[in-house]
């Protein structure tokens, strides 16, 4: 249903090369009519035309693969304005059955290569710090570097240095000289105009997982837990759970709700508060 929907929504996204959508990433991924289950036709015949809508109108429905807990406000991800059903949702699946976390690192230029190749004026990176959205994800990645410090949008930042390895924002832990979370700090270095990575990139594979915020006990100790190999080493080293920008429809959340017998109406309207469901065709 939020495939569709999305599809829906998003199908003159490319009309202007002769085509609406694509298959991968972009838009949807989709494998070919040989990768089809009968499980998943079936679900898309039995509620054929139906769309997930708010106040009438088809939702942006976007999705990813796990949340580890909670999801997100779409604002904290994109400069785009609060969606009335894209909140920040608890997700009883994600935390009944956590999955371990992912670990990603790399080292400090590395990182500014990455950063320059999308127009950012960085330097040579001394430390790299962090602000915190509601729901304990990144919000801002700060690089403190030679040239100043530049404020990076975390999605951004995750999408240029590398959205495999990085695979949330929800990050437990950070090591190197870079354990600290900045609430004032500036930035110093402009954004470049239109050159950063954007997407919605919804991520339909299902995998990674974990818990929820600093409250949770277990995130602590795993925190507690995580040394760095080398913390002298100009590196940034994070571990962290979940796997995507975390909006909308949690993957393995909605799933382990169908398992539980959920019914496809209220999973959705778990996921996109205030969602309906409505026929367009
Ligand atoms: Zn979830």
């Amino acid at each position: 249903m939020a495939a569709r929907t999305y599809a829906f929504r998003n199908r003159d996204t490319f009309r202007s090369r002769g085509y609406g959508l694509k298959a991968n990433e972009q838009s949807q991924v989709y494998g070919g009519v040989n990768l089809e289950d009968p499980r998943t036709a079936r679900a898309v015949n039995d509620t054929r035309g139906i769309l997930v809508t708010y106040r009438g109108e088809a939702i942006e429905a976007l999705f990813h693969a796990a949340c580890g807990g909670v999801t997100e406000n779409n604002e904290e991800v994109w400069a785009s304005p609060p969606a009335a059903y894209e909140r920040a949702v608890a997700c009883p699946g994600c935390r009944r059955s956590p999955l371990p976390p992912w670990k990603a690192r790399f080292d400090y230029p590395t990182i500014a290569k990455r950063l320059r190749a999308y127009g950012w004026n960085v330097g040579e990176i001394t430390r790299i710090t962090t602000t915190m959205t509601s729901t304990g994800r990144i919000k801002d990645v700060m690089v403190h570097s030679s040239t100043g410090t530049a404020r990076v949008p975390g999605n951004n930042f995750r999408i240029m240095v590398d959205r495999k390895a990085i695979r949330s924002l929800r990050w437990m832990g950070q090591a190197s000289g870079t354990a600290e979370h900045d609430e004032d700090d500036r930035s110093s270095v402009p954004s470049p105009t239109g050159s950063t990575a954007m997407g919605q990139e919804p991520e339909p594979e299902v995998e990674g997982d974990g818990s929820v915020p600093a409250a949770d006990t277990a995130i602590r100790d795993i925190i507690g837990r995580y040394v760095a190999d080398d913390p002298g080493g100009r590196f940034l080293e994070v571990m962290g759970v979940g796997w995507g920008h975390g909006v909308g429809l949690c993957q393995r959340g909605a799933k382990l709700l169908a398992e539980t017998g959920r019914s496809y109406p209220a999973i959705l309207r778990t996921y996109y508060t205030g969602a309906q469901l409505g026929r367009a065709y």
